[in-house]
């Protein structure tokens, strides 16, 4: 992966600029090389790059008046929630400033009866759920770092998590967006009203990993705490009749709050990091969670007991109550970092595929495994098929590092080819942009690449992310669309 050389005329200028910064948010402005280290990368800790500068806002105007001075000046500008993202999507640029967001962690505003909650971009997701849950509330997209990471960063990403099969992802449960544009101007899209007619922009905005703008406000859709929940604890003997499980539940018409699937070595990494009870010697487990009314939840635990059983499961384990519920989670939770007990490094994975096609996706990842010389283990959201498989490697040893991206590469190429794509909740960043290709061809590339430039002319926000190229825009004169304005032209300005 290249990324575009830093503009020397900028590093030229890079004492004056970090004047400036400091002169208009006094206190805010990190620039030291210790203290900006921890903004050389993101979770995808394989790619490093030092900022220029780090600007740490406390509201939306110092928001709209750091954009605006890097319009002025030209200067890159990476938006950055908490850092947890696995595509490299907050990774900087050398020439460029990162924005953090974190210090913005005011929630707003709790409307219960309108069920939403409006909060800062910085707002942890789990912090939604902690301010309503005390009133039978919850937010329902729940990322396994959903801790850490930030309702920012979530929109971004379009972030999923491991109840988002029966409730959806941030798109479905995201109300309202207050961006800011570069130049700072902001525009509202959406909020607690319904809001229906003309281009579905909050749509757009969902999921373009900070390419057109920078989330200062969202409005959250608030679900109301389901009376029952069980969970279940499913082992087999062979990953196949996993699969077949996992499609039969769905091809019965049972949507599960939850269906994740780890193969048995994931589960025995987890059992050794935090011991949550997983079932030993079994090959792959499902944890299956059913939520609703007393008879809903019982008749379909019963129904999946049976499908399991049809599957030649070789236990099933109805959890017996929440605590033995949250250690089953907490499991599932701490999955990527259990992999740690069995190698130094890893590279998660993240594409989809149709759920009929899982057997035949694992059979070709052990094959491929073997070919690379590279193990694996795989976790996933095995019930709307989002593969999360884990290379598991050494980047101190020679090669091993371009090995298990070509590895990585490889199976999600074959997502691509089974019907699947290439993120099912990631994001593209930087880790998956140079595969774009495999996914979409040279006109479908270019009519994105328009509307990234339609917005952001100058193409300030997040470069050198999700397209291989902005070549497009330059050669077919899309780089100065009305001033960058056409898409926003007629919604409320700040
Ligand atoms: C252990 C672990 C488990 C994970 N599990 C899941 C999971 O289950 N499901 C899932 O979907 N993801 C998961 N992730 C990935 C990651 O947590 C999500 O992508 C998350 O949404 C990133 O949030 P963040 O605040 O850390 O954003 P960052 O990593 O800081 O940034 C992510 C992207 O968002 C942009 N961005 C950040 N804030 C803003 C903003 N306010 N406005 C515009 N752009 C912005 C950045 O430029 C970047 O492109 C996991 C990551 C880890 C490390």
């Amino acid at each position: 992966m290249q990324l575009a050389p830093p503009d020397p005329s900028i590093l030229a200028r890079r004492d004056r600029i970090i004047a400036d910064l400091q002169r208009l948010l006094p206190g805010a402005i990190v620039h030291e090389p210790a203290g900006l280290a921890t903004y050389d990368s993101d979770a995808l800790s394989a790619y490093r790059q030092r900022p220029l500068a780090c600007a740490l806002p406390a509201n939306k105007d110092e928001v709209s008046t750091l954009l605006a001075y890097a319009a002025e000046q030209n200067l890159p500008v990476v938006p950055r929630g908490a850092g947890t993202s696995l595509s490299g999507g907050a990774l900087p640029r050398p020439d460029g400033i990162v924005i953090g967001l974190a210090r913005m962690n005011r929630i707003l505003e709790i409307d219960l009866e309108n069920r939403c909650a409006v909060v800062e971009p910085g707002v942890t997701n789990l912090a939604v759920t902690r301010a309503v849950e005390g009133d039978g509330f919850y937010y329902a997209p729940d990322p396994s770092s959903q801790v850490a990471c930030t309702i920012g960063g979530n929109v971004a990403e379009n972030s999923g998590g491991l109840h988002c099969l029966k409730y959806g992802i941030t798109t479905n449960n995201l109300l309202g967006v207050e961006l800011a544009l570069p130049g700072g101007e902001r525009v509202r899209l959406g909020g607690k009203a319904l809001a229906l007619g003309g281009l579905d922009l909050l749509g757009i905005v969902t999921g373009s990993e900070g390419l057109l703008g920078i989330a200062v406000e969202a409005t959250l859709r608030l679900r109301p705490r389901p009376p029952v929940t069980r969970t279940l604890l499913v082992a087999f003997d062979t990953v196949a009749a996993a699969g077949r499980c996992v499609a039969d539940i769905i091809g019965a018409g049972i949507i599960p709050a939850a269906m994740e699937f780890m193969d048995r070595r994931a589960a025995d990494a987890v059992e050794s990091y935090c011991a949550p009870g997983y079932p030993q010697h079994a090959e792959a487990i499902l944890i299956i969670e059913l939520d609703g009314v007393e008879g809903e939840v019982r008749d379909g635990v019963a129904r999946v007991e049976h499908i399991a059983g049809t599957c030649g499961a070789s236990l099933v384990r109805l959890a017996a109550n929440e605590a033995e519920r949250a250690r089953i989670w907490a499991g599932r939770k701490a999955a990527f970092a259990a992999t740690g007990k069995i190698a130094p490094d890893m590279l998660c994975m993240d594409g989809t595929i149709p759920r009929r096609a899982l057997s035949d996706m694992l059979a070709a990842i052990a094959a491929m495994s073997a070919r690379y010389g590279l193990a694996f283990c795989n976790v996933f959201h095995a019930g709307d098929g989002n593969l999360h498989p884990l290379i598991l490697f050494d980047a101190m040893r020679e090669g091993e590092l371009a090995r298990a991206e070509a590895f990585g590469a490889e199976i999600l190429t074959l997502c691509v080819k089974m019907g699947g794509v290439l993120s099912g909740e990631h994001g593209i960043g930087v880790e998956k942009r140079d595969l774009m290709g495999a996914m979409f061809d040279e006109e479908d590339l270019a009519q994105q690449q328009r509307l990234k430039c339609a917005i952001d002319p100058k193409r300030l926000l997040n470069p050198d992310k999700v397209f291989p190229t902005l070549s497009a825009c330059v050669e077919q004169g899309h780089m100065h669309v009305s001033g960058g304005r056409l898409p926003f032209a007629n919604l409320p300005r700040f």
